[in-house]
Formats: structure tokens, sequence, C-alpha cells
């Protein structure tokens, strides 16, 4: 059957764009394409190649391993062949990848499960215990000789310990970096002016395949010739040392040996780490189907505790007697399995960069990009914290950007694909003036990276975050008065500024659109909205609140619930606050100078004081009864919170504790009382376990805090 003609046109456009993609992920270190579109390509690649098998030619990419050598290393032949991976992405794939093993063996054999890190594969081979080459995987025949730089990276053990060293062991691993390290290096890399590594992979990759050698013979030239240069080279040189010095090695496959037989992969590892080779500590042996998931949804878990990136789990086949029986195909094993878990790293456009007035008058600009969607939900906005950071991330309004979100943590452009520019991109400018008042801008001291907009009185837009802030659940919890209602009350001017906000009444907000209705059926007017209505409840509901969320809602710097509550619990009246000096403010637990400091300059300007008058006018209770001021439910509880909590930030959750007299602390020990454990709750949870401390799960937080820890407690045994 004759292919048609478009599908032949598609395989010749798919093999260009994965090529010149392989070649830019692995030649240059700089992939223009997130691996989630790569892998995207390449499985149409395959499909298409499933529909005409003539198609799946050797010069193919699915026939080959990617990774040709590079010019600038000499060539390694590897002992034995090298191979890639092939992946599933889910159950249903992982399912048909069992079926063929059994297919191929009988039965479904012990299963050897791994991380898989995201690195870059090398061989290593040691001849009577000492290290003779070291290469890159390269086509999986011949690699790149990187051998001079292992003198460089501690990781690698140059020569081997322990008693019976065998003749001949050739070792494959991934290189990486811990992602503390990785994140060190991208932040000296855009210090330096240098365009950010788009992930550990790609700058543990562009950290070994250096000629460090030859650049260390330079230097000693330039040194010797006294050559200015000389000084800028040691620069490199010495960034390049200590990037190699930070390469770490996990061994994951054994290739030619003499002197050593092994029958069982796993076994293999105990070996090779009696030989003093660093093998992870993590792999397990998994005797059913059911056992594998356990394994591979335990680390989409704990993705995040692990301190190297990781995107899925390697299952093998333990007996190295069945993976002989299963072979290869030309690319990667039939013994063996990637599964990879969802992308984190994601290609999309910036195609704004816009300003945001916070309040307190903070000018912030951020990414407004085509939506993606990442981590499990849709991105379409990301901080870029100030134009500083916007020429150091390098990116300019039209290019194509990395775009990271991992887990919870919140979305960050990494940076621009500068080689799919088209010239029309433009560079941001920071704007002089407030976007929504006009007011020009200034940094509040000579230095201060943060500009501001100093109209705080009038200006609309710090106006409605600040009205915003009055209702969040760690100020006031005002519920019915959102994003949207703050702007309405402003527009229609039913209020002007905070303070008028407890003298709204049901006349004034009916004279606003976005609280009335049409007229139903015998109603005369326009008849306020069930929102509009809930909000003047909630209202009556925040009248009454403790002191210190009048306090946090009230928008003083550094004032959070923590500090709220300090000063609440020793003054006991807002009057009493109002009329402290410095010092005495300074005294408090948990207040000290620059909240003491920011707390007087709040209250000596007039219009500050007025919005407490009107607040107090409006019914706002100003002082706590003794009562309140004593009771602290969470006192003398230590707390501790990992995963997501719903409704929270990890900040705004501990700040809730500490407010009930909690203390938090960042890790699980015998001396934890709680622990609360959101979604992807990590190691903390196990440890939490083994230590028999007390868990509250996320939905019981809310319990928590109201009820005391016995109902949470109960709460979560539900
Ligand atoms: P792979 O990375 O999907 O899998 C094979 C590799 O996994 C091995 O070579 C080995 O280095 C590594 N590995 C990590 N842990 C392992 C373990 N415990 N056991 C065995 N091996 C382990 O395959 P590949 O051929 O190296 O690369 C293909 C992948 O690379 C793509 O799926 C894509 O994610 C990425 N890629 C991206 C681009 C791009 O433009 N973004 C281009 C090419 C490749």
């Amino acid at each position: 059957m004759s292919i048609p003609a478009k599908d032949r046109k598609r395989w010749d456009e798919l093999v260009t764009q994965i090529n010149e993609a392989r070649s830019r992920y692995y030649q240059s270190d700089r992939p223009t394409l997130a691996d989630e579109e790569y892998d995207s390509l390449y499985r149409e690649l395959v499909e298409l190649e499933n529909r005409h098998p003539e198609l799946a030619s050797g010069e193919s990419p699915t026939q080959t391993v990617g990774g040709e050598r590079s010019e600038m290393f000499e060539p390694v032949e590897h002992l034995e062949r090298m191979y890639s991976l092939d992946n599933v992405f889910d159950d249903g794939e992982l399912d048909a990848w069992f079926d063929r093993v059994v297919k191929g063996i009988g039965s479904l054999p012990p299963m050897l499960c791994e991380l898989k890190i995201d690195g870059l594969a090398v061989d290593a081979v040691y001849v009577n215990g000492v290290l003779t080459s070291l290469a890159t995987r390269g086509d999986g025949r011949v690699g790149e000789d990187v051998t001079a730089n292992a003198d460089h990276i501690p990781a690698i053990p140059r020569t081997l310990s322990g008693h019976s060293i065998p003749e001949l062991v050739e070792v494959r691993g991934e290189i990486f970096f811990t992602l503390d390290d990785f994140t060190t290096i991208n932040a000296e890399q855009l210090e330096s002016g240098l365009p950010s590594f788009a992930n550990p992979r790609n700058a543990a990759a562009g950290t070994l395949r250096q000629r460090v050698d030859k650049r260390l013979t330079e230097l000693r030239e330039a040194d010797k010739a006294g050559a200015r240069r000389a000084e800028s080279l040691r620069g490199d040189v010495d960034r390049a040392l200590r990037r190699l010095s930070l390469l770490r090695l996990t061994v994951h496959g054994i290739g030619a040996t003499r002197g050593l037989t092994i029958s069982r992969q796993s076994d293999g590892y105990t070996e090779l780490a009696a030989l003093g080779l660093p093998v992870s500590d993590r792999m397990d042996v998994r005797d059913s189907i059911e056992g594998v998931r356990d394994y591979i949804s335990h680390y989409g878990e704990h993705r995040h505790d692990v301190e190297h990136e990781i995107d899925g789990v390697v299952v093998k086949v333990n007996e190295i007697a069945l993976q002989r029986q299963l072979g290869e195909t030309s690319r990667a094993p039939r013994w063996a399995i990637a599964y990879k878990y969802p992308p984190e790293v994601v290609r999309t456009r910036l195609l704004d960069i816009e300003v945001n007035v916070g309040r307190t008058g903070r000018v912030t600009p951020f990414a407004v990009m085509e939506p993606v969607r990442v981590a499990g939900s849709t991105v379409s906005m990301a901080t870029l914290h100030n134009a500083f950071e916007v020429e150091r991330k390098g990116v300019l309004i039209g290019d194509m950007v990395f775009l990271r979100k991992a887990g919870d943590v919140i979305p960050e452009v990494l940076g621009p694909v500068v080689e799919v520019r088209t010239g029309n991109e433009r560079a941001f400018r920071m704007p002089t003036t407030c976007p929504s008042c006009g007011t020009k801008l200034a940094p509040e001291k000579e230095g201060d990276k943060d500009i501001r907009c100093p109209n705080a009185r009038t200006c609309p837009a710090q106006l409605q975050e600040r009205l915003f802030h009055v209702a969040s659940r760690g100020a006031l919890d005002i519920e019915g008065l959102g994003y949207k209602a703050a702007q309405a009350l402003l527009s229609c001017g039913v209020v002007t500024d905070v303070g008028d906000l407890f003298l709204i009444t049901e006349e004034d907000l009916r004279t606003c659109d976005f609280f009335t209705r049409d007229p139903g059926k015998g109603e005369s007017g326009r008849p306020l909205t069930e929102n509009a209505k809930g909000m003047l409840g909630q209202l009556d509901v925040a009248r009454a609140r403790p002191l210190w969320r009048v306090l946090v809602a009230l928008s003083i710097r550094h004032v959070g619930p923590t500090a709220a509550q300090a000063l609440a619990r020793e003054f006991g009246s807002l009057e009493a606050i109002a009329d402290a000096d410095v010092d005495r403010l300074a005294e408090v637990e948990g207040v000290g100078a620059v909240i003491a400091e920011a707390v007087r300059e709040w209250f000596d300007v007039e219009w500050h004081r007025e919005i407490v008058e009107k607040w107090r006018a409006g019914g706002v209770r100003m002082a706590d009864d003794a009562v309140d001021a004593g009771e602290q439910p969470l006192a003398g509880l230590t707390v501790v919170i990992t995963g997501s909590v719903p409704g929270y930030t990890r900040e705004s959750a501990a700040e809730a504790v500490a407010a009930l007299g909690g203390k938090v602390a960042g890790s699980v020990s015998s001396k934890t009382s709680v622990l609360v454990a959101g979604e992807s709750a990590g190691s903390k949870l196990d440890k939490a376990e083994n230590l028999g401390v007390p868990i509250v799960r996320a939905e019981a937080f809310a319990t928590l805090l109201s009820d005391g820890l016995e109902a949470a407690l109960e709460a979560s045994s539900d």
C-alpha cells in the first residue's frame, strides 16, 4: 500500500523538527522546545510510523538514540551499547507494556522501580579499579570523551574501593545537579548577564560538556604571558570548576564486566555500592503490577521531596537473564520502560508585561501569557517582581518563554527562547508615573529595587487593593466583598476610602448596579442582590471581630496576623496602640523596631486616624475584652504544615496558627504537637507517622483554628 503524500510530507516535517530539537538539546544544551512539545512530536511520529511501517527506516529518530557527538570532544566507543528508554504516560500504556513483557517471557517477573533522574547519561569504565574513561551517551555506540572533567567531579570515584576489585566494570549513570545547586547556578547565570538554563538537566549537560582542560591550558599560557585576559579567563575557569564540583552521579546501569557476575540488577547495585559507586537508595523491587503502580503514585506525590529533579519512574525487569531474553530494539530495551510524570516546564508566548499597583503602592510588573496548562492548572500570569528582574531574565514582550510551575509553587517565567525571536519583540519599559493615578513613581529609599506610587491616600488602585485586603481571610474576612465588589463600591462612589466601609447602608448599595437586580413580579424599584444582602450581614459579623484582625485590616506595613496578635494581646485596644511610642511598641515580644516604627508612622498620619474614627463610628469593635485577649486555642502547640491547605497559602496558614497562639515549625520532630497534612504532603507525613505525631487533614484545618486540636483530630478521622 502506498503512503499518502500528506503522510509522507508530515513525516518529513516531524523528522526535521525532531532532529533539530535533538541537536539543540543534546549538542548545544539549549533546547528551544519544552520536553512535552518534543514528546508530543515524537509520539506523532511513532503513530505515523505505526500506520506506515515502511517509514520507520534507519534514518528515523524513532530508530536511533538521540545525541550525536560534538566535534569538540574525542570519540569514545562504549564497550556495550547504551540505549534510550521508551516512554509511557498513563496506566493504560503501562499495562500494555506489562502485557508485552508477559508475552515475551511467559509471566510477570519481579520489577525493579527506580526514579527517573532528569540529568544526562554517562558511561564510566573502570579497569582494575581505576577510572579509564568517562563519556556521554552520544548516539549510544560512540559518546563524547569527558574523562578530563572527572578530575574535578568528586562524586565520580577515580578509583574503586572494596576487597575484590573486578578486572573490568562499565557502569551507566545519570549526572545531575540538586535543585538547590541548580537554583544557585541559575541565579549566578543571570547575575553575570548570561542566559539561565531551562532546567537542571541542561545545566548539568552544559557543565559536563565543556573542555575545561583546554581552558586551563589557555589560562596557564595567559598567566605566563602576563596577558590581561588572564583575569576574565580565571573567572570563567573558576566558575566552571566550581560547577563541575557540584555535579552528582547516580549509577543506574551496568555494561561490560569481567570478574563480576550479576544475576539481578538490584544485586548489581549492591555490589557497585560496595565498590564505592553511588547508587540510589530509593530503588525498590516490586512483585506485582499493583506494587509498581504504588511506587509510581508515591513518587508522583512526593516528586518535590526528592533533592533533584525527576521526570518519572523507570521500571525494569530485575533478572538479567530475563532482560537478555527480552532484548532491545535499535533504540531502547524491551525490558525497561519510563513512566513519565506530567511536565512542569512548558513553553508559552509572553503577550505583554503589565504592572500592578499594590495596596502599599508597590508597583510590580507581571507577565501576561497565552494561557497554558502546567502542573494541573491553567496559568496566564506570573509576577516578574520588579524592573531589574525583567532585565535580568532578558525577556522581551512577544518572546516565547519557558514557564515553570511545580506543584503548588507559584508560576515562574524562567527565560526567553532567544533562538525563535522574530525581531518583532520589544523591550518592557517600567512606567515612570502610576498607571492608576498618574503620580510620579519613586523608590521609597535610594537603592530600593521596588518603586512605589506615593499617592497612598487617593490612588484608585491602592484603594481598591486595600479595600479588598480588609475583606481578606487573614484580616476581617468579609464574605461577599471580593475584588469585583470592591471595584464597584469605589467606582459607584459608595466609598471613597476604606474608612467608609462600615458606614455603608442599604440605600447606598441601591445606587450601584452591581449590587442590585431587575425587579421580580410584585417588586418595585431595583432590589438588592442576595450577594449584596449577604455582604451587609457579613459587615456586621466583621464589626465584632477581635482587635488583631482590625489591625491587620488597616494595611499597616509589616503588620501581619502574628504582629497584630502580639500588639492586641499587649495593649488590648486600638487607642492604647495609637498612643504608644516607638520604644514601648518595640518592647512587645514579636514586634521589634521595624514593625514598631511602621505602626508609629501609620498612626501619625492624619487621614489614617480618620479611617480609625470612621470605623469606630461605623460600630467596629476597637478593643478586646479580657476573655478574648486571653483566648489562645492553640497556645502551647507546635504545628508543622505540609502540602497544600485549601484556601490558604503556606504563609497565611502559618500566620493563622501563630495568631491563635500556636508555634509554627518547619520540620517534624518528637516535639511536634500536630502535623497539618495537605495534598501532596511529602516526607514530613512519613516522619510524623513514624514518630506517632498526631495528624490533622488539611480539610480539618479550619476546625483546628476554630475549635482546637481535639476537634480537628476528630474531624480528621471521619
Ligand atoms: P529519556 O531521557 O526519556 O530516557 C532515557 C534516559 O533516562 C537514559 O539515557 C538515562 O540517562 C535516563 N535515566 C534517568 N534515570 C534512569 C534510571 N533510573 N534508569 C535508567 N535510565 C535512567 O530518553 P532520551 O533519549 O535521553 O531523551 C528523550 C527525552 O529527552 C524526551 O522525552 C524529552 O523529554 C527530552 N528531549 C527534549 C528535547 C527538547 O527539545 N526539549 C529534545 C530532545 C529530547
